[in-house]
């Protein structure tokens, strides 16, 4: 038996192609069901839904085999024991700082001044403030990162952007791009030796089913 972790909404939406391309249909609808264990029309495979934040941690301690996850979830968590064969490029959008449209962001960087940033994403921001050299109070948050700067929280946050529709929505301007974000197919190590004969399959599906491969 594989088991595939995947996260509900567009990582499960955007993966469900891939499958097909590799012969797998999802026999059930979670938006449908309540069910956290999904059969597909391969008796040796299955989906389990977890939380984004939790798919690589399935993947390491073995609780899946497989999982999809976003370039940015492997950074905070730090990728032990994964192995990442592929880029799918789906769930594409971009990590990047942002502030109120009032707030003088090249200025306060220009004077050294001590910047208060709100994220969820305290690895990647920290790393990118100190190689630029910016000392800042990280602020974790776990969600609504745009409601930050809105209230005084924050000078500035480190969030996910794709079409900018939300930062605008909030009067927030997107001030630098920190790096470019996609889901990425991750393996269980020991899994990958064991059940290579049923993995492999799977890999070479998946790969040649990449739009836009990198
Ligand atoms: P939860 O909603 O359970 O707290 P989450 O907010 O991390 O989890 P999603 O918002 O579905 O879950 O994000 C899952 C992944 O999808 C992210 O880790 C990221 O890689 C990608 N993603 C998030 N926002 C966008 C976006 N606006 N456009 C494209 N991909 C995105
Ligand atoms: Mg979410």
């Amino acid at each position: 038996m594989i088991t595939l972790a995947l996260s509900k909404g567009r990582i499960y939406d955007e993966t469900l192609p891939l499958l097909r391309a590799a012969g797998i249909e999802v026999l059930e609808d979670p938006e449908k069901s309540r069910k956290l264990i999904l059969s597909t029309n391969q008796p040796g495979v299955r989906v389990v839904l977890v939380r984004a934040t939790d798919v690589p941690t399935y993947v390491e301690y073995g609780g899946a085999d497989l999982g999809v996850t976003g370039k940015d979830t492997l950074i905070e968590h730090g990728g032990q024991g994964l192995y990442q064969p592929l880029d799918l490029q789906i769930a594409q959008c971009r990590m990047s700082v942002a502030v109120r449209a009032d707030f003088d962001y090249a200025r306060a960087v220009r004077q050294g001044s001590r910047l208060k940033v709100a994220t969820k994403y305290t690895a990647i921001a920290r790393e990118f403030f100190a190689s630029k050299g910016v000392h800042v109070d990280l602020i974790k948050l776990y969600g609504s990162m745009e409601l930050a700067p809105l209230t005084g929280l924050a000078d500035a946050i480190v969030d996910l952007v794709s079409t900018g529709s939300t930062l605008k929505a909030n009067q927030l301007i997107e001030v630098e791009r920190i790096m470019d974000i996609s889901s990425r197919l991750v393996v269980n190590q020991a899994a990958l030796k064991l059940k290579q004969r049923a993995i492999q399959p799977l890999l070479d599906a998946f790969s040649k089913a990449i739009i836009n491969p990198p």
